[in-house]
């Protein structure tokens, strides 16, 4: 199978959130027939929802691979559970310490019950989309318009770059 282009968000909103973003990375560099060909700044984003929460650290990170996706999806639920664990407290462990998301790969339209491609939030996600445009610059997606036009579309949020100042 030809390899295949593939944008993975990374989030984290327990613990030490940069460092295990950073251990993701690392994590994701390890997965067989895949190659990590981008990695985007982390990004500071308050938390959308009702529910009181600390702010997440949120990344994208580009992938080249020949593994099938739901193949691609247990390898990051396996990073997952790896990083659910805490070290202080087995059974604490927090269901947003790492949440690994595919949200596209290549041109498919994967509709299964384990996973949906693209991910049906991603055009809304400015956290999602800022840190993609960093590092696969503009594009056209198709069904939805360019990531530019995208992140013109989508809710207000209060989103970070790291390390600028
Ligand atoms: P969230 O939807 O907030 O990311 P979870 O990380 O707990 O919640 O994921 C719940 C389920 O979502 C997973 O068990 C997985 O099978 C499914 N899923 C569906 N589409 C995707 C996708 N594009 N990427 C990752 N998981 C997905
Ligand atoms: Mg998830």
């Amino acid at each position: 199978m030809p390899a295949e282009e593939v944008f993975v968000a990374l989030g984290s909103n327990i613990g030490d959130s940069a460092t295990i973003v950073e251990g993701a990375f690392d994590a994701l560099e390890r997965i067989r027939d895949t190659r990590v060909t981008g990695r985007s700044a982390l990004y500071r984003c308050a938390a959308i929802g009702e529910i009181p929460q600390d702010d997440y650290i949120n990344a994208v990170a580009r992938l080249e691979t020949t593994l099938e996706p739901l193949i691609l999806l247990l390898e990051l639920q396996a990073i997952e559970h790896a990083f659910y664990r805490r070290r202080e407290s087995e059974q604490h462990w927090g269901p947003r310490t790492l949440d690994l998301d595919i949200i596209l790969f290549g041109n498919r339209e994967i509709d299964d019950s384990h996973l949906h491609v693209p991910h049906p939030e991603f055009q809304h996600r400015r956290f999602v989309l800022e840190p993609m445009l960093e590092i696969g610059g503009d594009r056209f997606l198709p069904g939805y318009g360019s990531l530019s036009y995208l992140i013109a579309q989508a809710p207000a949020l209060e989103l970070h770059k790291l390390g600028q100042p």
